[in-house]
């Protein structure tokens, strides 16, 4: 980074350590151009990408209403609590790890139907009906076939 006291591109980090119980590198650094003294602070970006909207609007990521939709689909199935929430993490981190500040919400509601796909095939099939709001009973049925052949795949 720059000096913030002449913007020189040259600076030197004269000592680095880890700081906040690991989860910091505090950086001493000197400007080449004008000697002077400054600290960074370095931390890894954990913020969750924010949420674009069908509408265009954007919001923050909830993952309450993530466990809600979650929990919606698999009410009454054998999914314990332990599953569902290490299912959330997976979600968060696959999230985080695109590296976007936004993403769209199809990319979130992809992740579930990915996600359920796995836990549940039932619980699978109700976020689907509802989530791609299928416009006849004919494109249900080719999802549920579609489901059967990747089934059949395993
Ligand atoms: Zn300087």
């Amino acid at each position: 980074m720059h000096c913030p006291f002449c913007a020189a591109e040259d600076t030197k980090v004269i000592d680095s350590r880890l700081v906040a119980e690991g989860d910091q590198v505090r950086r001493r650094r000197e400007c080449l151009s004008c000697a002077e003294r400054y600290t960074t602070y370095e931390i890894a970006e954990l913020v969750m990408p924010r949420v674009i909207k069908q509408n265009g609007n954007r919001e923050p990521f909830n993952e309450d209403k993530l466990r809600a939709g979650l929990l919606r689909a698999l009410e009454k199935r054998p999914v314990s609590v332990e599953d569902i929430e290490a299912e959330i993490m997976h979600i968060k981190h696959a999230l985080r790890a695109t590296g976007e500040r936004e993403v769209q919400s199809l990319v979130v509601g992809e992740l579930v139907m990915t996600t359920l796909k796995k836990l549940d095939q039932v619980a699978y099939v109700r976020f689907a009906s509802v989530y791609r709001s299928f416009q006849d009973i004919a494109e249900f049925r080719s999802e549920i076939e579609r489901l059967e052949a990747d089934t059949a795949d395993d």
